[in-house]
């Protein structure tokens, strides 16, 4: 039977939209289903707007440290309806823009809900239409726990649209998007606390990136509470209580959970049809995107490889290189960098210590703390940690690590270098750009930990 298109992708988020442009660039028949915004979390709900409040938050601290350097600066006065406003019309503007480059690209854009049929067939709008190959882009959606009052809680997506900035706010969760909205929010000036269920925040990073940065964030006010749980959230007169495990109360005007998110896969025909999910509900994929079903791929999010933008850009890339482009290839999953915007900001690539160690057995740790030049004249406190992970049998530079300004960007161009696996001696013949913070990584000659 005749499809009405080559490829039909559901969701146009990150992933989405380059398998779609891609593949239309080869000439297949594209169609794209979007039920909220193109652009998807990152654009929409995510990494974008989330990086411009973190701008937005750095101003205040500026502002102060402006006086170290002869400045002064009136008593500044921030206005988050203004903020919001022109947040929204940047959004605005990137959503156009990734819809005119589906129409530059030729792909049919159906602005609803779709939902699978048959293996190759999709409700959309009303109608059924019929696809060769069906691609899954769906996202993922924070997911909050069940407990009294949850309903009173917000989510991220809520964040981008407060009316007001919230003058004390509970942010729940360790991970990357708590952290990021706690120094928001402090940044800001809201008074800001971070309850944390587990030992350390942001588990699964290496050991001295989370205690450093668990020191610098309570330096900053916020004030983090580890081994916390929350038990219940009441509306109370002039906002809301918070009441944790230990039975005492915290009052604020809003709550944020972070507590992770989920692929949104549900209720869209997939286990109807047989296409395998796992136990969070992510669709299952071989390493070429495939799913359980021979002609139905996914990619991003919703498949909880790593879930990241770039990484799914990179696998919508590569599925539609390979299925409609005749140029296979395969995503490379491993040493990706990562950052979490926080105040200040972490960045990492490759083996923390402590996996490093169960993985290569004798590393050798190098690693500087200090003071960045640019607070010697403000007088703020704030600290910058760098730290290679080396495997002492073969030199390799497996891990790099930093807490401190610019740590993203810097660690972005080091995750070259550890991707072409360069040794320690060759990191260490790059010659340093002086006076800079990423020049330690070049000249940290002495190793700190040796077994
Ligand atoms: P994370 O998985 O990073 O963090 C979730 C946090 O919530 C953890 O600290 C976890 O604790 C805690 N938690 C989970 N369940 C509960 C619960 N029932 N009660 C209390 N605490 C709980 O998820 P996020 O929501 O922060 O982000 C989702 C993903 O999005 C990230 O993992 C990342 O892949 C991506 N992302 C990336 C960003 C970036 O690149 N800068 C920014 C934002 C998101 P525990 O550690 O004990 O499990």
């Amino acid at each position: 039977m005749a499809f009405d298109y080559d490829l039909f992708i559901i969701g146009a988020g990150s992933g989405g939209v380059r398998a779609a442009r891609i593949a239309a660039g080869y000439g297949a028949r594209v169609g794209i289903a979007e039920e909220s915004r193109v652009g998807g979390t990152c654009v929409i709900r995510g990494c974008v707007p989330k990086k411009l409040l973190v701008y937005a938050s750095h101003f205040g601290e500026d502002f102060e440290d402006a006086d170290g350097y002869g400045w002064s600066v009136p008593k500044p006065s921030f206005d988050w309806a203004r903020l919001i406003a022109n947040k929204d019309k940047e959004i605005d503007r990137l959503n156009q823009a990734y819809k005119s480059t589906l129409a530059k690209a030729g792909v049919e854009l159906i602005e609803s809900r779709a939902e699978l049929v048959d293996q190759h067939t999709i409700s959309i709008g009303g109608k059924q239409v019929r696809a060769e190959v069906i691609l899954i882009a769906t996202g993922s959606w924070p997911e909050l726990p069940k407990l009294p009052g949850i309903e009173h809680a917000i989510s991220s997506n809520e964040c981008f649209h407060l009316e007001t900035l919230p003058e004390r706010v509970v942010v729940v969760g360790g991970g990357y998007i708590a952290l990021e909205f706690a120094g928001i929010f402090n940044g800001l000036g809201s008074k800001t606390t971070v309850l944390y269920r587990g030992e350390q925040v942001l588990r699964g990073f290496d050991g001295d990136v989370r205690n450093f940065l668990q020191d610098e964030l309570v330096k900053k006010g916020i004030d983090v509470r580890c081994h916390t749980n929350v038990t219940r959230i009441d509306k109370v007169a002039g906002g809301l209580a918070v009441t944790l495990d230990d039975g005492t109360a915290i009052h604020c005007d809003q709550v944020l959970y972070a507590t992770g998110r989920r692929p949104l896969t549900r209720n869209m025909g997939l286990e109807r049809i047989g296409v395998a999910l796992d136990d969070v509900g992510a669709i299952k994929v071989d390493g070429w995107s495939k799913s359980s079903m021979p002609n139905i791929y996914a990619v991003g999010d919703c498949t909880n490889r790593v879930n990241l933008t770039p990484v799914a850009i990179r696998e919508g890339h590569a599925f539609a290189d390979s299925v409609f482009g005749n140029k296979p290839w395969m995503i490379d999953h491993s040493d990706f960098p990562s950052a979490v915007f926080t105040q200040p900001p972490v960045a990492t690539v490759g083996e923390t210590e402590e996996r490093a160690r169960a993985k290569y057995g004798a590393v050798d740790i190098y690693r500087e703390t200090f003071r960045p030049m640019k607070h010697t004249m403000t007088g703020r406190p704030e600290r910058t940690l760098m730290k290679l992970v080396v495997d002492r049998k073969s030199q390799a530079v497996v891990g790099a690590h930093m807490v401190g300004q610019d740590a993203p960007e810097i660690i972005q161009t080091l995750a070259i270098a550890v991707k072409l696996k360069a040794t320690k001696q060759q990191i260490d013949q790059t010659i340093a750009i002086h006076p800079t913070a990423a020049e330690e990584f070049v000249t940290m000659r002495t190793p700190v930990a040796a077994e």
